[in-house]
Parts: C-alpha cells; structure tokens; sequence
C-alpha cells in the first residue's frame, strides 16, 4: 500500500493520515514532521530548514529529496507507506519516481483531500497542536475539553509558528500554485483519487477506507 496524501495546508491531511496509519499499519512519512523534529532537537537538517519554513517557504528540493529517499529505503516502508507533505513540487514527483524505480516499488494512489480555500485559513489559524504527543485540536471545530490542555496526555497545547495568519496566507499561494501542476501530473498518470474534505471527520475517512479497502 504505497500512498501519497494531498491536499492543502488544513485539508485535513494529518487527521486522515493517522486513522490510515492505524488501520492499515503503514509509517506515516511527514516531511513537516521530519523538518520540525530536527528543528527541535538543533540538527544539521534542523538548521538548513527553519529559515524556510519560518517564512512559509519550501525548503530546498535537494534537502527534502535527500531525507524522503532516505526514509523510503528503511524496512519499516516493506509493505507500504503514506507519504504526508511530499511531494510539493514536480521536481519532487520526477525524483520520488525515480527513488521508487531504484527500490523496485511503485505508486498505489494520490489521495487528495479536496476543500475549498476559504474554509482552510479559518481551519489553520484555528489549530492547536500537543507539545507532547502531536495530538492536533481546533478551537472551533474540535476544542480540548480544558483550554490548552491535551484530552489524551495532558500535554501543554501549543500554535504552530506558521499557523499565523500572515504565514498561512503564504503558504496557501505557495500551495495553490505548485499543487496544480501536480494534481495533473498524477492525474495523467493514472495515480490520482478525490475525496472530498468538507464532509465530518469519519465520513471523510470512511470514503478513504472504501478506496483503500480494494487494494488488500
Ligand atoms: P507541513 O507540515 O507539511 O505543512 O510543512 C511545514 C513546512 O515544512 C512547509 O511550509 C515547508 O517549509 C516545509 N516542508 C514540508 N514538506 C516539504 C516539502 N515536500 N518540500 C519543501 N518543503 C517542505
């Protein structure tokens, strides 16, 4: 089950991806996740990626590409991965093909979660993210039952520092513009599947599980 998830910043990727990841048992490969771990822990990686990803920026491509073929050829990705965040560019896709070319793989599906621009910047600037276990929440749409304490570790919540609204108003045009042209390279190969991103949280994933559920 090799999968690439996409979508916009607030589509919905994370949640999706875990409820994937639970059932089918697959890593869940989050390039964001990587570059803000090394982040945490001052890294080389760390290093080269934050000035980008404080403007909203991408990192560059021969950064990502290195780390993700990196990832791919563990044994964890034997029986499939979900690949969350990458590829953002055509550049990448042409190298994730060739990385999966030399490990002998290929594509499943490219999942995109499909939801309208103006529901995203109140969806971003709304999350909350546990400095503990990860767990995200929204103030509106999916509060913590105490105010900036995690429901399953208690953890301290905290804002993502590009979840503001200058950043995430980058960060969608940086998007917008670079997942077209990706969105139609899939396309063309044959890879892409919409899932609709508006609907409640389970329908979302139900939908995602009946397209998965074909390919065991
Ligand atoms: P995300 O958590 O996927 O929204 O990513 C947060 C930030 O990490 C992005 O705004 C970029 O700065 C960086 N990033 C994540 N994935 C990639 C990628 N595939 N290529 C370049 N930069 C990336």
């Amino acid at each position: 089950m090799n999968l690439v998830l996409m979508g916009l910043p607030g589509a919905g990727k994370g949640t999706q991806a875990e409820k994937i990841v639970q059932k089918y048992g697959i890593p869940h490969i989050s390039t964001g996740d990587m570059f803000r771990a090394a982040i945490k822990y001052e890294t080389e990686l760390g290093l080269k990626a934050k000035s980008f990803m404080d403007k909203g920026e991408l990192v560059p491509d021969e950064v990502t590409i290195g780390i993700v073929r990196e990832r791919l050829s563990k044994d964890d990705c034997e029986n499939g991965f979900l690949l969350d965040g990458f590829p953002r560019t055509v550049a990448q896709a042409d190298a994730l093909e060739d990385i999966l070319t030399d490990l002998n793989k290929k594509i499943d599906y490219v999942i995109n979660i499909d939801v309208d621009q103006s529901i995203l910047m109140e969806r971003l600037t709304g999350r909350r993210i546990c400095k503990d276990c990860g767990a995200t929440y929204h103030l509106v749409f999916n509060p913590p039952t105490k105010d900036g304490e995690c429901d399953r570790c208690g953890g301290e919540l905290y804002q993502r520092a590009d979840d503001n609204e200058g950043t995430v108003q980058n960060r969608l045009e940086v998007n917008i513009k670079q997942t077209k042209p990706l969105l139609d390279f899939y396309e063309t190969k044959g890879y892409l599947r919409n899932i609709d991103g508006q609907q409640d949280i389970n329908k979302v994933f139900s939908d995602l599980d009946a397209l998965l559920g074909g390919l065991q």
